[in-house]
């Protein structure tokens, strides 16, 4: 079978990057390997996760905040099956829309695992057949699965990963969780919600590393008081399942013992069996495969884009590349701009981020201003009840550009949208101060940031 381009991999990465291929007009065929489409993110990430912690979170309003409204509910009980099959169907309607939306663009579609055999050529095994195909182009958009620690088997069950954690059958009694990144965080409070002792165990001396230190910082404090309970500086070195529960062994410190654990220390490329060395690319030190401006690997004609290509391992990004790929492969010019690509913990409250943090201009030497403004002076956020938090905002210290943007509050994922698009049109802050923003909403406080930049918030 003759192709244009040959995508291995449906994830957010691949399936975009097929649907504005076949825009463009090339005649396109994509790989996946599992039955249904959209990759890590809907099956086993971004789409599961999201609808889990929304439910969790409806719960938890239940039975905290509705009260003080003057709503009474009837008694509250947790139907843990039919919060995971809400979940299920979610992800499973998403999945349909990928179908359609592949029938509509006319990609042709191959089941089974690819291998690249030789430039140009690619072999689908579904297990049962095997496919040769031809293409002028392949993408790998491959994606990334759960890393491990050395000491620790995964054993699928009461020692897992995200994957697991998306799908306990009941509330664990003490969950453990190695790692204080987003998913540690995220899929931590999902289950602290539910009802579970949640401990959260990070090697560094900080929660979410990426993240600007001060909104980490208070994050946890607020995190603290929700019940989840952190243990920072704290090197695992093994877990031992034992029939109904887990000790997770720590250097310096005694084995906490609990009933479930999760494993949440990043993510890894998946480049295994998928014939790289057929046509000579070579992985760098961590495993991922190195590309061009162009997304264009060390082999002509063989692309990367998405997770497996490193960077930041989120969604949109991935997307943003797929889209990126095809322009540029097909009309020469294709844009994305690294600097603007935001980032959301979705967590409560959320933390959203797009651009440069305070220690990342201190260390390149960046002189800026900082307008920061709490969500606790704002209307909307009084009147929902949801007064944690600030928007801070650095901005250039002689050109007033806006270098980042820092948001931990309601919403804060809604709320990076209009910084990022602001940032990308190369905004100052006084830009963001001068333009109307309706009241009373959260988006007030991104402008009133932008005005404390310059110490003139009118409401703080
Ligand atoms: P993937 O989504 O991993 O897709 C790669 C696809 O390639 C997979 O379907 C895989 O089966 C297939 N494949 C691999 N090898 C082969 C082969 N040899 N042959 C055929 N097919 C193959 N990001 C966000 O932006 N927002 C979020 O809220 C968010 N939440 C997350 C929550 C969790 C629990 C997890 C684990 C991740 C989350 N992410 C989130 C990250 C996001 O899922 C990834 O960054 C994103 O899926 C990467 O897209 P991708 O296309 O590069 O790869
Ligand atoms: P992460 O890199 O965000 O966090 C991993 C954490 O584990 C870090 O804080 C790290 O210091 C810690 N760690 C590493 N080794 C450790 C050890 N031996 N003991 C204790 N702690 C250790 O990774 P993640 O949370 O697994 O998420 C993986 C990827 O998925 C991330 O890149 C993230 O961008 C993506 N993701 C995104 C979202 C979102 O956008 N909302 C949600 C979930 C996942």
């Amino acid at each position: 079978m003759n192709h244009d381009l040959v995508i291995i991999g449906a994830g957010p990465g691949g399936y975009i990057a097929a649907i504005r291929a076949a825009q463009l007009g090339l005649n396109v065929a994509c790989i996946e390997k599992e039955r249904m489409l959209g990759g890590t993110c809907l099956r086993v990430g971004c789409i599961p996760s999201k609808a889990l912690l929304e439910s969790s979170e409806l719960y938890k309003e239940v039975e905290h905040s509705f009260k003080d409204r003057g709503i009474n509910v009837g008694s509250l009980s947790l139907d843990l099956e039919k919060m995971l099959s809400q979940k299920d169907r979610t992800v499973k309607t998403m999945g349909g829309g990928i179908d359609s939306l592949f029938k509509k663009n006319k990609i042709t579609r191959y089941s089974g695992h690819a291998m690249i055999t030789a430039p140009g050529k690619v072999r689908v095994d579904d297990g049962k057949e095997v496919t040769e195909l031809e293409a002028k182009h392949i993408l790998i958009a491959t994606g990334s699965q759960p890393s491990t620690l050395p000491g620790i088997e995964l054993d699928g069950d009461r020692v897992g990963t995200s994957t697991e954690a998306l799908t306990y059958q009941q509330v664990p009694k003490h969950l453990v969780v190695i790692g204080g990144g987003v998913i540690g965080l995220e899929l931590g409070a999902v289950w602290s919600r539910l009802g579970a002792k949640v401990t959260v165990l990070e090697y560094l001396d900080r929660i979410l590393p990426t993240t600007d230190m001060e909104i980490a910082n208070e994050a946890k404090k607020i995190f603290e008081k929700q019940g989840i309970e952190f243990q920072l500086g704290c090197r695992v070195t093994g877990v031992k399942a034992n029939k109904k529960t887990c000790d997770v062994e720590i250097a310096d410190g005694k084995a906490i013992r609990c009933d479930r654990v999760l494993v949440a220390v990043g993510r890894r490329p998946n480049t295994d069996q998928l014939g790289l060395e057929n046509v000579g690319i070579e992985v760098d030190k961590r495993g991922f495969i190195p590309v061009n401006d162009h997304f264009e690997t060390s082999v002509k004609g063989v692309y990367a884009i998405g997770d497996v290509i490193g960077g930041a391992m989120l969604a949109h990004k991935a997307e943003e590349e797929g889209v990126a790929f095809a322009e540029r492969l097909v009309t020469g010019y294709g844009h994305i701009n690294y600097d603007t690509i935001p980032s959301v913990a979705y967590t409560n409250p959320e933390i959203a981020a797009v651009g440069k943090t305070e220690e990342q201009l201190k260390e390149a030497g960046i002189e800026y201003n900082k307008g920061s403004f709490p969500f606790l002076a704002n209307g909307r956020a009084r009147a929902m009840g949801q007064t944690e938090g600030r928007v801070k905002m650095l901005a250039d210290k002689q050109t007033d550009r806006v270098l980042g943007v820092h948001i931990l509050g309601p919403r804060a994922g809604d709320l990076i949208a209009e910084c990022a698009v602001a940032m990308e049109f190369g905004a100052s802050s006084e830009d963001i101060a001068r333009c109307c923003h309706a009241h009373p909403t959260l988006a007030e406080a991104v402008k009133e940031a932008a005005l404390a930049v310059d110490k003139r918030a009118l409401n703080f």
